[in-house]
C-alpha cells in the first residue's frame, strides 16, 4: 500500500518520520530552501523524478535526482530502480 504513496505527501512522511526521523527532518528543511517538494532524498538536489525503489526491501517511493539514481544503481544494479513519475509543473 505505502508503495504507491508520493514522495513527501503528508503520508508519506507520516512512515518516513516513524522509520527515519531525521532523513525526515532533513528532507522537510531541503524542501524549505527550496521553496518547493523537488528535491532529491538522498542529498537535497532538485528533481522532479520519482522512483520505486526495487532493491534492499524499501517499500516507499524516493524522489532522487540523476547522481543519486547514478548512486543507486551502482550499488543496486541498473535494474534496481524503477520510474514512477515525472511530476508536472
Ligand atoms: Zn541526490
Amino acid at each position: 500500500m505505502s508503495r504507491s504513496l508520493t514522495p513527501y505527501s503528508e503520508e508519506w512522511f507520516k512512515i518516513v518520520e516513524e522509520r527515519d526521523p531525521i532523513r525526515a527532518h532533513l528532507i522537510r528543511e531541503h524542501c524549505v530552501s527550496a521553496g518547493n517538494d523537488n528535491v532529491c532524498y538522498e542529498c537535497g538536489r532538485h528533481t522532479q523524478m520519482d522512483y520505486y525503489v526495487l532493491a534492499g526491501g524499501h517499500d516507499l517511493q524516493r524522489r532522487l535526482c540523476l547522481i543519486c539514481v547514478k548512486i543507486y544503481k551502482d550499488c543496486f544494479g541498473e535494474m534496481s530502480l524503477e520510474v514512477v513519475t515525472l511530476k508536472q509543473v
